[in-house]
């Protein structure tokens, strides 16, 4: 794994193993604590299908992240591993451009864990505010385990490991992005020599291991969930699916919650849309600005056109997204084509992860011996 002629001696310098790919890296994923939803479309996966074709992107399953709430279900989690894995397949993400791996296959991000765990003070860790409302809105606040909060501190090491310098995630990951952001400055500045006020895009030639990622907020960066209050979530049974048929879509938008605004058409007075949560939907999926604009202005004056047309209009929409989405889905619903593709991203995911190891560990005083990891 080492550069000949490079040293395994303990020592506060590093030496890069490969040379810096020009194309920049880009690490992202989801916790498979259920299937995808829409809200990973315009959250993360939209984009992460755009810069496939110009970054180095590496795509993560984070399973066991997903033991933070459901360490009884093992067998659930390994069958979402898969299911999740066909969403973003089925989503665009291609394969013979992007790895796609799991978390548990690549032992770096743990061992970085641990020693990321070192670099932050307990309580910024619990102050983290989506960290918080996690707690509160999967009704954890009570009783959680002691991995719950550490699942932060290990999305700074998915991160870090690949040394990555974009991260396309929605909005509620920004704080867990900020957190990383401290760890690979604090990293950088204790073990590589960084000074302390250097500017965030001279880390690296500054002889800091870690480049400081930027998050890559998708479009729209929280999508309601149907409940019309919280974000939509796989956790929470707010979300519209990938999988689901345009009957189930109908059927699922018939019941969102309108707010103070919901009322029958023709009823007097103006309306704000702006209140109404339906409204997120019709301006995400509706393409035309034009059928935007008249929605919204007929629906303010009460021209003849209430909730009930809008959730029409916005279901059809929403299908005819889905509907290439679900035909692509299909050509993955063998076991053994989605491990292969898992087997080939892990494999990736374990060269990149391991080379920054080797670094962050040099940096560290850490690296003894040298290893290859095979699977
Ligand atoms: P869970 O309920 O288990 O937390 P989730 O639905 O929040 O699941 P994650 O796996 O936590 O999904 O998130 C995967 C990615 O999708 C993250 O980048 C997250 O910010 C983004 N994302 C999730 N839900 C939404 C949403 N409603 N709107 C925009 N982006 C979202
Ligand atoms: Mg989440």
């Amino acid at each position: 794994m080492l550069k000949p002629g490079s040293s395994a001696l303990p020592g506060r310098r590093y030496n890069p193993i490969m040379p810096e790919t020009a194309r920049r890296r880009v690490l992202t994923g989801d916790t498979p604590t259920g299937s995808l939803h829409i809200g990973h479309w315009v959250g993360s996966v939209k984009r992460r299908v755009e810069i496939q074709e110009t970054h180095d992107c590496f795509f993560l399953v984070a399973n066991l992240h997903a033991f933070t709430t459901r360490a009884d279900k093992p067998e659930d989690i390994r069958r979402d591993c898969m299911e999740v894995v066909r969403d973003a397949l089925a989503m665009g993400i291609d394969p013979s451009k992007a790895s796609i791996f799991l978390q548990t296959e690549v032992p770096a991000i743990l061992e970085l864990t641990y020693l990321f765990s070192m670099l932050l003070p307990y309580n910024r860790v619990m102050r983290n505010p989506t960290l918080k409302d996690e707690l509160k809105v999967k009704g954890l606040e009570d009783n959680y385990s002691f991995g719950f909060p550490l699942y932060t501190v290990g999305q700074t090491a998915d991160i870090l490991a690949f040394r990555a310098h974009d991260v396309p995630v929605g909005e509620d990951q920004v704080p867990h992005l900020e957190l990383t952001r401290e760890v690979a400055r604090r990293f950088n500045k204790f073990y590589c020599g960084v000074p302390d006020k250097a500017p965030d895009e001279e880390h690296v030639d500054l002889g800091g291991v870690f480049p400081i990622p930027e998050a890559d907020v998708g479009k729209v960066g929280r999508l309601v969930g149907t409940d019309g209050i919280q974000k939509m979530s796989k956790s929470l049974g707010n979300s519209i699916l990938i999988t689901d048929t345009p009957k189930q879509v109908k059927k699922k938008l018939g019941k969102i919650y309108v707010g103070i605004d919901n009322r029958q058409p023709n009823d007097p007075g103006e309306v704000d849309p702006e209140k109404n949560p339906l409204f997120q939907y019709v301006e995400t999926f509706i393409d035309s600005d034009d059928e935007v604009a008249e929605l919204r202005d007929r629906y303010a004056r009460g021209d003849n056109i209430g909730d009930g047309v809008i959730k029409v209009r916005v279901a059809e929409v929403i299908s005819e997204l889905l509907e290439p989405m679900q035909e692509r889905r299909r050509q993955y619903e063998s076991d053994d084509v989605v491990m292969d593709i898992l087997h080939d991203g892990c494999q990736k995911a374990i060269a990149a992860t391991e080379e920054t190891l080797a670094m962050a560990k040099e940096a560290a005083s850490l690296r003894f011996f040298d290893r290859s990891i095979n699977i």
